[in-house]
C-alpha cells in the first residue's frame, strides 16, 4: 500500500442538503493538491471530514495505510490520533506563547533533533530573529509562517490547509506561497489545500481538483485546468471570458472572430466559444501583432484574419502597468457584441479607430450553450 492521504467516496450532507457527494481524493507523499470551487461547494467540509474534525457519514478515509474513518463499520479516529496537520484562515497561533514555543507546541517528543529541526525551519521560513517574538508583534505573513510550521512541527504525513493565504495582502501572499511551498516539498509532507483562488490553485498545486455542487468537476495539472477545461463552469472560474454564440456547421463553430473546432458536437447544435482575454492578438490594422514571449503556443483559427482585413472598432483601452485591457465590438446575429482584450505591454488605440483581432485557438473552448454543470 501506498502513503499519503486516501478519501474515497465521500457523501456528507447537513440535513437535507448533501454539500459532498461521493468525492474520492487521492494525495502523494509530497503532492500538493488543491480543492478549488466557488464559495459552499463544500470544499471545507471535505477537508474538515478528512481531519477528523466533522464526524464522517459514508465513504472512508485512510492516512498512509491505516483507516482513520469508515462509514460501514463506524471507526472514527480522533484528529489529534491521525498524523495530520491542520492549518486554518484565521492560523489562531496561541497568544501567550513565543514563536518558538507555538512551533514546539504538541510536538510529542522535544528531541534534540525536533529542537535542531524547529531552529532550521525558523531560518528557512525567514523568522530566526522572531522565536522570541510573540505572535501579536508579527506581520500577517509572519503569522502565517509560524502557523505552517506549526502545523509541520508535529511531522505530520498529510497536511490539511484551509485557505491558508486569504488573511495577506496581494504583495505579501506571493512571497509567503513561495516561501511555504519550499517548505512543503522539503518535508515531503501530502497536502491538502483548500482555495476558491484559482491563481493560488496555480501556484500551489500539483494537481487539482476542481469542485462543484459537492462534486469534483475536473482533476488535472494546473495546465491542464486552464488551457483545457473540460466545462463551461471550469473555464468561467479563471475569471473572466469572453463569449461569442453560433451554430455548430460542419464540426465547426464560425464567428466574428475565427472559426474555431467544434467537431465534438453534432451539426445544427448551438454552442458558444469562450475566449480568455490574454488569447487574443491586436493590431493597428495592416500591421502585424507582436509575437509574446512566454504567451502560450499561439495556434491560429482556421480563418486567421486576412491582412486586408478591415478590422474591428475599438471602444475603449486602459493601461493596467504591465498588460492594457482594450474593448472592442464584434458583428453579431444579435447586434454587436462587446469583447475584451488583454494584451501585454503598452496598446492603448483610440476609442473609434480599427484593429485587426486573432485568436489564439489555444485559449479558446467550444462548449455546447446548454452544458450547464
Ligand atoms: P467557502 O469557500 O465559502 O468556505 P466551501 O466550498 O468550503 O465554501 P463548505 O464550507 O464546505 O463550502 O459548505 C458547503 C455547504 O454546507 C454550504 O452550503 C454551507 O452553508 C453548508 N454547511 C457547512 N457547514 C455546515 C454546518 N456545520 N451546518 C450546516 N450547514 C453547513
Amino acid at each position: 500500500m501506498i502513503g499519503g492521504l486516501h478519501v474515497n467516496n465521500l457523501s456528507h450532507a447537513f440535513g437535507d442538503e448533501m454539500v459532498v457527494n461521493g468525492v474520492s481524493v487521492f494525495v502523494a507523499p509530497g503532492e500538493v493538491v488543491c480543492l478549488l470551487g466557488p464559495s459552499g461547494c463544500g470544499k471545507t467540509t471535505l477537508l474538515r471530514v478528512a481531519a477528523g474534525l466533522e464526524r464522517l457519514q459514508k465513504g472512508q478515509v485512510r492516512i498512509g495505510e491505516t483507516m482513520v474513518d469508515d462509514g460501514a463499520t463506524g471507526l472514527h479516529v480522533p484528529p489529534d490520533q491521525r498524523g495530520v496537520g491542520l492549518m486554518f484562515q484565521d492560523y489562531a497561533l496561541f497568544p501567550h506563547l513565543s514563536v518558538r514555543e507555538n512551533i514546539r507546541f504538541g510536538v510529542g517528543a522535544d528531541t534534540q533533533a525536533r529542537r535542531a529541526w524547529a531552529e532550521t525551519a525558523l531560518g528557512q521560513m525567514g523568522l530566526s530573529r522572531h522565536g522570541d517574538s510573540y505572535p501579536h508583534t508579527l506581520s500577517g505573513g509572519q503569522q502565517q509562517r509560524v502557523a505552517l510550521l506549526r502545523a509541520l512541527a508535529t511531522e505530520p504525513s498529510v497536511l490539511l490547509l484551509d485557505e491558508p493565504f486569504s488573511g495577506l495582502d496581494v504583495a505579501r501572499r506571493a512571497a509567503v506561497r513561495g516561501q511555504s511551498l519550499d517548505m512543503l516539498r522539503d518535508t515531503g509532507v501530502a497536502t491538502l489545500l483548500v482555495t476558491h483562488d484559482p491563481e493560488e490553485a496555480m501556484f500551489m498545486a500539483d494537481r487539482i481538483l476542481v469542485m462543484n455542487n459537492g462534486r469534483v468537476v475536473q482533476d488535472g495539472s494546473p495546465e491542464q485546468t486552464y488551457f483545457q477545461p473540460d466545462t463551461e463552469f471550469v473555464a468561467d472560474l479563471f475569471g473572466t471570458v469572453n463569449r461569442l454564440t453560433g451554430t455548430v456547421v460542419d464540426g465547426a463553430l464560425a464567428t466574428a472572430i475565427g472559426t474555431f473546432d467544434a467537431r465534438d458536437l453534432e451539426d445544427g447544435r448551438v454552442a458558444q466559444v469562450l475566449v480568455r482575454p490574454e488569447a487574443f492578438r491586436l493590431a493597428v490594422v495592416g500591421e502585424t501583432p507582436a509575437p509574446r514571449p512566454g504567451d502560450a503556443p499561439y495556434r491560429p483559427t482556421s480563418a486567421a484574419a486576412p491582412t486586408s482585413d478591415p478590422g474591428v472598432a475599438v471602444t475603449g483601452a486602459r493601461s493596467l502597468g504591465r498588460a492594457s485591457l482594450v474593448s472592442f465590438v464584434v458583428p453579431t446575429d444579435n447586434g454587436d457584441t462587446k469583447l475584451e482584450a488583454r494584451v501585454p505591454g503598452v496598446f492603448l488605440p483610440e476609442p473609434g479607430s480599427r484593429v485587426t483581432v486573432n485568436v489564439n485557438a489555444n485559449q479558446a473552448h467550444v462548449f455546447p450553450v446548454d452544458d450547464d454543470v
